[in-house]
């Protein structure tokens, strides 16, 4: 399927490598160890989950679960999917209509085309949705949540280019309340890396959402492009210092080599994958399982 398809490069880069290492060695030794641990850290899986793994992994030989090269392939798996668990979490469970769900993270790493998405995979649940254009920096974002409000079937809460964030988020909630929306997904500014603080700025509109709905946001996602690799790292430890991030979306997985930093993501942030990307169309946002994942990965 299309998870499998678009882990093909990760697949090549990640358990090709061990399997060429697995089959090149007739038993265990240091030397093979070493080889494991450097095909570990090329894979983007990080450090500290490297560091993990091989500890795991000399408990596995002691423990004689791991006797051969062939059976670090099952064992890996294993760990990986040990790792990723427990992250199927769906949202807090509420009554609160609309359940609020706020999109943060910086251009281009797919925070549009994700919301659009989004959208789509509620609507096919039966649930009514709204978007709110609540990055008002470029008027390019308004125009392209737009276009996917329109792909979707959803409307779009928008005010003019240069408007109050918070102030679009607030009407947002107030319209999605009025006409009893199930999920209301609010997309947000995305530059980084300009003096204006744009951390403030989400504080600002999470205090706005609050004012209406105490518990909202119910989620606050951070979408991250997977083909960044570390960075995508660097980027998630700089949001969630300022928001309370709850989940993370790994964009444009199909396609990448570097789909070992979800493995890494989890070890360095603890912040669950809740969402992957694995490709440009409407039905390409999965959610994220654990299994499905590592066994993807193991084919
Ligand atoms: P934004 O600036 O963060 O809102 O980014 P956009 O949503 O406009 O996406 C930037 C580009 O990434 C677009 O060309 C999207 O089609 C593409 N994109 C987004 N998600 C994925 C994905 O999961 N896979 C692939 N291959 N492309 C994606």
């Amino acid at each position: 399927d299309k998870l499998k398809k678009g882990l093909e490069k990760t697949r090549q880069s990640f358990t090709e490598k061990i399997e060429q290492i697995i089959v090149g060695y007739a038993k265990i030794d240091d030397e093979f160890l070493d080889e494991l641990e450097e095909a570990l850290i090329m894979a983007d899986v990080g450090v500290k989950t490297t560091d993990y793994l091989m500890k795991e992994i000399r408990k596995g030989i002691k423990s004689k679960e791991i006797k051969n090269p062939e059976d670090l392939k099952p064992f890996i798996q294993k760990q990986i999917s040990e790792i990723l668990g427990g992250t199927t979490v769906k949202e807090k469970i509420t009554d609160d209509t609309p359940i609020v769900i706020l999109v943060i993270g910086v251009n281009g790493v797919g925070k549009t085309t994700t919301i659009g998405k989004l959208g789509n995979y509620y609507k096919q649940e039966g649930k009514s949705v709204m978007f709110a254009a609540a990055d008002t920096f470029r008027a390019a974002a308004i125009d392209q949540l737009e276009i996917w409000g329109n792909r979707v079937g959803v409307d779009v809460i928008k005010h003019t280019e240069g408007a109050d964030p918070a102030a679009v988020a607030f009407d947002a909630v107030q319209s999605a309340k009025a006409r009893k929306v199930d999920v209301l997904i609010i997309d947000t500014a995305g530059r980084l890396h300009t003096k204006y603080n744009l951390m403030e700025e989400l504080k600002k509109v999470t205090r706005v959402i609050q004012r209406e709905i105490p518990k909202a946001p119910h989620e606050t996602l951070l979408v991250l492009d997977a083909t960044t690799g570390q960075n995508a790292i660097n980027q998630a430890q700089i949001f969630s210092k300022a928001a309370g991030i709850s989940g993370l979306v790994l964009t444009k997985l199909d396609g990448t080599a570097k789909g070992g930093v979800v493995i890494g993501m989890k070890a360095e942030l603890d912040i669950p994958v809740k969402w992957i990307g694995v490709g440009e169309g409407i039905d390409d946002l999965r959610p994220f399982d654990a299994d499905s994942f590592a066994e993807a990965l193991f084919i």
